[in-house]
Protein backbone atom coordinates (compact mmCIF):
# COMPACT_ATOMS: atom_id res chain seq x y z
CA UNK A 1 0.00 0.00 0.00
CA UNK A 2 1.21 3.47 -0.32
CA UNK A 3 1.09 7.07 1.45
CA UNK A 4 -1.70 8.75 -0.23
CA UNK A 5 -1.62 12.17 0.86
CA UNK A 6 0.07 14.27 4.31
CA UNK A 7 -1.88 17.34 5.33
CA UNK A 8 -1.64 19.44 8.08
CA UNK A 9 -3.86 21.51 10.06
CA UNK A 10 -2.53 24.50 11.83
CA UNK A 11 -5.00 24.98 14.75
CA UNK A 12 -5.11 27.22 18.29
CA UNK A 13 -6.88 26.00 20.69
CA UNK A 14 -8.75 28.22 23.19
CA UNK A 15 -7.03 27.74 26.97
CA UNK A 16 -7.52 29.15 30.35
CA UNK A 17 -4.89 28.68 32.82
CA UNK A 18 -6.47 30.42 35.71
CA UNK A 19 -4.04 33.95 35.57
CA UNK A 20 -2.55 36.42 32.57
CA UNK A 21 -1.01 34.32 30.02
CA UNK A 22 2.71 34.78 29.30
CA UNK A 23 3.70 36.91 26.34
CA UNK A 24 6.44 35.23 24.08
CA UNK A 25 7.86 37.12 20.63
CA UNK A 26 6.05 39.89 21.52
CA UNK A 27 2.33 37.94 21.63
CA UNK A 28 0.21 36.71 23.77
CA UNK A 29 1.04 32.81 23.98
CA UNK A 30 -2.19 30.66 22.37
CA UNK A 31 -2.29 26.74 22.61
CA UNK A 32 -1.15 26.29 18.96
CA UNK A 33 -0.90 22.68 17.27
CA UNK A 34 0.26 21.46 13.94
CA UNK A 35 -2.11 18.44 13.68
CA UNK A 36 -0.74 16.19 10.64
CA UNK A 37 -2.97 13.30 8.89
CA UNK A 38 -1.22 11.01 6.52
CA UNK A 39 -4.11 8.94 4.49
CA UNK A 40 -3.40 5.69 2.61
CA UNK A 41 -4.69 4.28 -0.47
CA UNK A 42 -6.79 1.95 1.46
CA UNK A 43 -8.33 4.28 3.53
CA UNK A 44 -6.58 4.38 6.88
CA UNK A 45 -5.58 7.72 8.55
CA UNK A 46 -2.69 8.38 10.90
CA UNK A 47 -2.68 11.54 13.06
CA UNK A 48 0.85 12.81 14.16
CA UNK A 49 1.87 16.44 15.22
CA UNK A 50 4.55 18.68 14.68
CA UNK A 51 5.75 20.94 17.28
CA UNK A 52 3.50 24.14 17.25
CA UNK A 53 4.77 26.42 19.93
CA UNK A 54 4.59 29.74 17.46
CA UNK A 55 6.97 28.08 15.28
CA UNK A 56 3.78 26.08 12.72
CA UNK A 57 3.60 28.40 9.91
CA UNK A 58 7.63 27.23 9.05
CA UNK A 59 6.50 23.41 9.44
CA UNK A 60 3.57 23.65 7.50
CA UNK A 61 5.64 25.20 4.94
CA UNK A 62 8.29 22.11 5.13
CA UNK A 63 5.28 19.82 4.84
CA UNK A 64 3.42 21.02 2.43
CA UNK A 65 5.99 22.15 -0.31
CA UNK A 66 8.88 19.27 0.80
CA UNK A 67 7.88 16.56 3.31
CA UNK A 68 4.26 15.39 1.34
CA UNK A 69 5.46 15.36 -2.18
CA UNK A 70 8.00 13.05 -0.81
CA UNK A 71 6.13 10.95 0.97
CA UNK A 72 3.08 10.55 -1.50
CA UNK A 73 3.07 7.36 -3.44
CA UNK A 74 5.70 5.76 -0.78
CA UNK A 75 5.26 2.61 0.96
CA UNK A 76 4.17 3.31 4.17
CA UNK A 77 5.03 0.53 6.46
CA UNK A 78 8.35 1.18 5.61
CA UNK A 79 8.77 3.99 8.33
CA UNK A 80 12.80 4.16 9.02
CA UNK A 81 13.29 3.45 4.95
CA UNK A 82 11.35 6.77 4.09
CA UNK A 83 12.04 8.53 7.30
CA UNK A 84 15.93 8.15 6.42
CA UNK A 85 15.67 9.01 2.64
CA UNK A 86 13.32 12.45 3.58
CA UNK A 87 16.27 13.03 6.31
CA UNK A 88 18.86 12.97 3.88
CA UNK A 89 17.23 14.69 1.51
CA UNK A 90 16.16 17.83 3.61
CA UNK A 91 19.73 17.78 6.01
CA UNK A 92 21.02 20.94 4.08
CA UNK A 93 17.76 23.00 5.32
CA UNK A 94 19.01 21.86 9.22
CA UNK A 95 19.04 19.08 11.31
CA UNK A 96 17.07 20.49 13.94
CA UNK A 97 14.38 23.30 13.85
CA UNK A 98 11.14 23.51 11.51
CA UNK A 99 12.28 20.76 9.33
CA UNK A 100 12.43 18.40 12.01
CA UNK A 101 9.49 19.18 13.64
CA UNK A 102 7.48 18.48 10.16
CA UNK A 103 9.42 15.51 9.90
CA UNK A 104 8.61 14.45 13.21
CA UNK A 105 4.62 14.94 12.63
CA UNK A 106 4.61 12.63 9.67
CA UNK A 107 6.55 9.55 11.32
CA UNK A 108 4.39 9.44 14.52
CA UNK A 109 1.26 9.28 11.74
CA UNK A 110 3.27 6.53 10.21
CA UNK A 111 3.41 4.69 13.63
CA UNK A 112 -0.41 5.15 14.24
CA UNK A 113 -1.14 3.57 10.99
CA UNK A 114 1.43 0.53 11.68
CA UNK A 115 -0.16 0.20 15.06
CA UNK A 116 -3.84 0.24 13.52
CA UNK A 117 -2.79 -2.25 10.68
CA UNK A 118 -1.47 -4.92 13.27
CA UNK A 119 -4.46 -4.02 15.70
CA UNK A 120 -2.52 -2.94 18.45
CA UNK A 121 -2.45 0.41 20.28
CA UNK A 122 0.91 1.84 19.92
CA UNK A 123 1.77 0.87 23.27
CA UNK A 124 0.90 -2.78 23.02
CA UNK A 125 2.99 -2.74 19.65
CA UNK A 126 6.13 -1.48 21.71
CA UNK A 127 5.51 -3.77 24.41
CA UNK A 128 3.81 -6.78 25.17
CA UNK A 129 3.55 -5.60 28.80
CA UNK A 130 2.33 -1.82 28.60
CA UNK A 131 0.55 0.02 31.25
CA UNK A 132 -3.31 0.73 30.92
CA UNK A 133 -2.16 4.51 32.72
CA UNK A 134 0.34 6.39 33.62
CA UNK A 135 1.02 9.17 36.49
CA UNK A 136 1.25 12.71 34.69
CA UNK A 137 2.49 15.96 36.36
CA UNK A 138 1.02 19.07 36.14
CA UNK A 139 3.20 21.32 33.79
CA UNK A 140 2.05 24.75 34.67
CA UNK A 141 2.83 27.54 32.63
CA UNK A 142 4.71 30.65 33.62
CA UNK A 143 2.64 33.02 36.20
CA UNK A 144 5.54 35.50 37.87
CA UNK A 145 4.06 35.80 40.33
CA UNK A 146 3.98 34.24 43.78
CA UNK A 147 0.06 34.21 44.82
CA UNK A 148 -1.37 32.57 41.07
CA UNK A 149 1.13 30.19 41.80
CA UNK A 150 0.24 29.13 45.01
CA UNK A 151 -3.22 29.47 43.59
CA UNK A 152 -2.65 26.86 41.10
CA UNK A 153 -0.46 24.80 42.19
CA UNK A 154 -3.48 23.86 45.20
CA UNK A 155 -6.04 23.32 42.46
CA UNK A 156 -3.53 20.72 40.18
CA UNK A 157 -3.13 18.91 43.73
CA UNK A 158 -7.16 19.58 44.55
CA UNK A 159 -7.43 17.55 40.98
CA UNK A 160 -5.11 14.34 42.20
CA UNK A 161 -1.71 15.45 40.67
CA UNK A 162 1.11 14.08 42.86
CA UNK A 163 3.79 15.89 40.59
CA UNK A 164 3.58 19.63 39.89
CA UNK A 165 6.18 21.34 37.35
CA UNK A 166 6.46 25.35 36.92
CA UNK A 167 7.64 27.30 34.76
CA UNK A 168 9.48 29.88 37.00
CA UNK A 169 13.08 31.42 37.98
CA UNK A 170 12.20 33.55 41.06
CA UNK A 171 12.91 32.07 44.40
CA UNK A 172 9.60 33.60 45.50
CA UNK A 173 7.14 32.05 43.12
CA UNK A 174 9.26 28.47 43.78
CA UNK A 175 9.07 29.06 47.31
CA UNK A 176 5.11 29.51 47.50
CA UNK A 177 4.62 26.28 45.33
CA UNK A 178 6.18 24.60 47.61
CA UNK A 179 4.40 26.19 50.70
CA UNK A 180 0.88 25.77 49.64
CA UNK A 181 1.47 21.69 48.14
CA UNK A 182 3.42 20.64 51.43
CA UNK A 183 6.23 18.42 51.24
CA UNK A 184 5.26 15.45 50.06
CA UNK A 185 4.25 16.29 46.15
CA UNK A 186 7.45 16.24 43.97
CA UNK A 187 7.72 19.54 42.89
CA UNK A 188 10.09 20.24 39.76
CA UNK A 189 11.26 23.51 38.35
CA UNK A 190 11.72 24.18 34.31
CA UNK A 191 13.52 27.62 34.12
CA UNK A 192 13.84 27.67 30.17
CA UNK A 193 18.13 28.64 30.45
CA UNK A 194 17.94 31.35 32.45
CA UNK A 195 21.60 31.47 33.59
CA UNK A 196 25.64 30.70 33.35
CA UNK A 197 26.53 27.77 34.90
CA UNK A 198 28.32 29.94 38.08
CA UNK A 199 24.62 31.70 38.74
CA UNK A 200 22.78 28.66 38.49
CA UNK A 201 24.88 26.71 41.25
CA UNK A 202 23.89 29.82 43.70
CA UNK A 203 20.50 29.46 43.15
CA UNK A 204 20.54 25.65 43.52
CA UNK A 205 22.00 26.56 46.69
CA UNK A 206 18.95 28.43 47.51
CA UNK A 207 16.65 26.30 46.30
CA UNK A 208 18.04 22.85 47.97
CA UNK A 209 15.63 23.27 50.78
CA UNK A 210 12.56 23.59 49.29
CA UNK A 211 13.45 19.61 47.69
CA UNK A 212 12.99 19.62 44.04
CA UNK A 213 12.25 16.53 42.05
CA UNK A 214 14.15 18.12 39.52
CA UNK A 215 15.70 21.46 38.18
CA UNK A 216 15.08 21.68 34.44
CA UNK A 217 17.51 23.54 31.71
CA UNK A 218 19.44 26.20 34.36
CA UNK A 219 21.47 26.13 32.11
CA UNK A 220 22.36 29.58 28.90
CA UNK A 221 22.78 28.31 26.41
CA UNK A 222 21.17 24.45 26.15
CA UNK A 223 24.16 22.85 24.14
CA UNK A 224 26.34 23.76 27.05
CA UNK A 225 26.72 20.66 28.18
CA UNK A 226 29.95 20.68 30.31
CA UNK A 227 28.34 23.63 32.01
CA UNK A 228 25.50 21.77 33.06
CA UNK A 229 27.33 18.87 34.26
CA UNK A 230 28.89 21.50 36.49
CA UNK A 231 25.57 21.93 38.02
CA UNK A 232 24.60 18.76 38.17
CA UNK A 233 28.06 17.75 39.95
CA UNK A 234 27.66 20.32 42.35
CA UNK A 235 24.22 21.77 42.76
CA UNK A 236 22.53 18.90 44.94
CA UNK A 237 18.99 19.59 42.76
CA UNK A 238 18.70 16.45 39.95
CA UNK A 239 18.63 17.82 36.72
CA UNK A 240 16.34 17.78 33.62
CA UNK A 241 17.20 18.49 30.04
CA UNK A 242 16.99 17.26 26.37
CA UNK A 243 13.58 19.15 24.75
CA UNK A 244 16.35 21.69 23.22
CA UNK A 245 19.01 18.76 22.16
CA UNK A 246 20.14 19.00 18.56
CA UNK A 247 19.45 15.43 17.79
CA UNK A 248 20.39 12.11 18.14
CA UNK A 249 24.26 13.15 18.97
CA UNK A 250 23.29 16.06 21.09
CA UNK A 251 21.56 13.46 23.59
CA UNK A 252 24.66 11.26 23.05
CA UNK A 253 26.41 14.25 24.40
CA UNK A 254 24.71 15.17 27.07
CA UNK A 255 24.85 11.70 28.34
CA UNK A 256 28.77 10.92 28.15
CA UNK A 257 28.94 14.75 29.65
CA UNK A 258 26.88 13.46 32.62
CA UNK A 259 25.28 16.72 32.23
CA UNK A 260 21.47 14.90 33.09
CA UNK A 261 19.60 13.10 35.96
CA UNK A 262 16.19 12.98 33.43
CA UNK A 263 16.61 13.02 29.65
CA UNK A 264 13.75 14.62 27.57
CA UNK A 265 13.03 14.30 24.43
CA UNK A 266 10.39 15.49 22.68
CA UNK A 267 8.29 13.36 20.25
CA UNK A 268 7.27 16.80 17.98
CA UNK A 269 11.01 17.81 18.04
CA UNK A 270 13.12 15.24 17.59
CA UNK A 271 12.19 12.95 14.85
CA UNK A 272 8.66 11.07 15.76
CA UNK A 273 8.08 7.89 17.70
CA UNK A 274 11.18 6.55 15.49
CA UNK A 275 13.50 9.11 16.99
CA UNK A 276 12.27 9.11 20.51
CA UNK A 277 13.03 5.33 20.34
CA UNK A 278 16.26 5.63 19.46
CA UNK A 279 17.61 7.97 21.61
CA UNK A 280 15.67 6.15 24.24
CA UNK A 281 17.99 3.27 23.68
CA UNK A 282 20.68 5.65 24.87
CA UNK A 283 19.54 5.66 28.23
CA UNK A 284 18.97 2.07 28.47
CA UNK A 285 21.06 0.12 31.56
CA UNK A 286 21.91 3.37 32.33
CA UNK A 287 21.06 5.64 35.99
CA UNK A 288 19.58 8.06 33.52
CA UNK A 289 15.69 8.28 33.64
CA UNK A 290 13.32 9.28 31.07
CA UNK A 291 11.26 12.13 31.31
CA UNK A 292 9.47 12.99 27.67
CA UNK A 293 9.12 16.94 26.74
CA UNK A 294 5.19 16.95 25.74
CA UNK A 295 3.49 20.25 26.82
CA UNK A 296 1.45 19.83 23.93
CA UNK A 297 -2.54 18.67 23.51
CA UNK A 298 -2.53 16.52 20.24
CA UNK A 299 -1.76 13.26 19.04
CA UNK A 300 2.10 14.13 20.56
CA UNK A 301 0.68 14.08 23.39
CA UNK A 302 -1.04 10.75 22.89
CA UNK A 303 2.12 8.89 21.44
CA UNK A 304 4.16 10.14 24.41
CA UNK A 305 1.85 8.54 26.38
CA UNK A 306 1.67 5.10 24.25
CA UNK A 307 5.67 5.63 24.89
CA UNK A 308 5.99 5.58 28.49
CA UNK A 309 3.16 3.15 28.67
CA UNK A 310 5.10 0.42 27.21
CA UNK A 311 8.76 0.98 29.58
CA UNK A 312 8.75 -0.91 32.53
CA UNK A 313 9.94 2.02 35.12
CA UNK A 314 7.24 4.44 36.70
CA UNK A 315 7.63 7.27 34.47
CA UNK A 316 5.91 10.83 34.63
CA UNK A 317 3.89 12.36 31.55
CA UNK A 318 4.16 16.19 31.26
CA UNK A 319 0.35 17.44 31.00
CA UNK A 320 0.34 21.40 30.54
CA UNK A 321 -2.03 22.55 33.20
CA UNK A 322 -4.83 24.26 32.15
CA UNK A 323 -8.47 24.11 31.40
CA UNK A 324 -9.76 23.53 27.82
CA UNK A 325 -13.33 23.40 26.30
CA UNK A 326 -12.64 22.77 22.94
CA UNK A 327 -10.24 20.36 21.48
CA UNK A 328 -11.10 17.91 18.28
CA UNK A 329 -9.61 14.81 20.32
CA UNK A 330 -12.37 15.53 22.85
CA UNK A 331 -11.74 13.34 25.86
CA UNK A 332 -8.76 11.07 24.95
CA UNK A 333 -6.44 14.57 26.17
CA UNK A 334 -7.79 14.73 29.42
CA UNK A 335 -5.73 13.83 32.79
CA UNK A 336 -8.21 11.93 35.76
CA UNK A 337 -7.17 12.53 38.82
CA UNK A 338 -3.14 13.08 37.86
CA UNK A 339 -3.27 9.63 35.36
CA UNK A 340 -3.48 9.44 32.05
CA UNK A 341 -5.34 6.61 30.50
CA UNK A 342 -3.95 4.56 27.64
CA UNK A 343 -6.53 3.74 25.01
CA UNK A 344 -6.37 0.03 23.93
CA UNK A 345 -8.10 0.87 20.66
CA UNK A 346 -6.37 0.50 17.45
CA UNK A 347 -3.08 2.85 16.96
CA UNK A 348 -3.16 5.70 19.09
CA UNK A 349 -7.12 5.52 19.38
CA UNK A 350 -7.82 8.83 18.17
CA UNK A 351 -11.10 10.20 17.08
CA UNK A 352 -10.64 13.00 16.02
CA UNK A 353 -13.64 15.90 15.26
CA UNK A 354 -13.15 17.44 11.76
CA UNK A 355 -15.94 20.44 12.90
CA UNK A 356 -14.05 21.70 16.01
CA UNK A 357 -10.45 21.43 13.59
CA UNK A 358 -12.18 23.77 10.93
CA UNK A 359 -13.52 25.77 13.68
CA UNK A 360 -9.82 25.78 15.38
CA UNK A 361 -8.36 26.25 12.01
CA UNK A 362 -5.74 28.70 11.47
CA UNK A 363 -6.15 30.69 8.39
MG1 LIG B 1 11.02 22.44 29.59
Amino acid sequence: MAIRSVKAYPLSLPFDIGGPKPIFAGKTREMEMLLIRVETDDGLIGWGESFGFSIWPASLEVIERLVSPLAIGRDESKIDELMLEISRKLHPLGRAGAVIFAISGLDTALWDIQAQKQNKSLATLLSAESKAKIPAYASLIRYNNPDLVAKNTAAAVRQGFKAIKLHETGFDEIKAARDAIGPDIHLMVDTNCPWSPEQALQMCEKLEPLNLFWIEEPVWPPEDHEGLALVKRKGNIPIAAGENALGYSDFNDLITKQSVDYLQPSVTKIGGVSEMLRVMGLIKNTSIRLAPHSPYMGPGLIATAHLIAAQKEEIYLEYTFCQMDLNPLGESVLTQDGFFNISNQPGLGLKVDMDIVQQLLVS
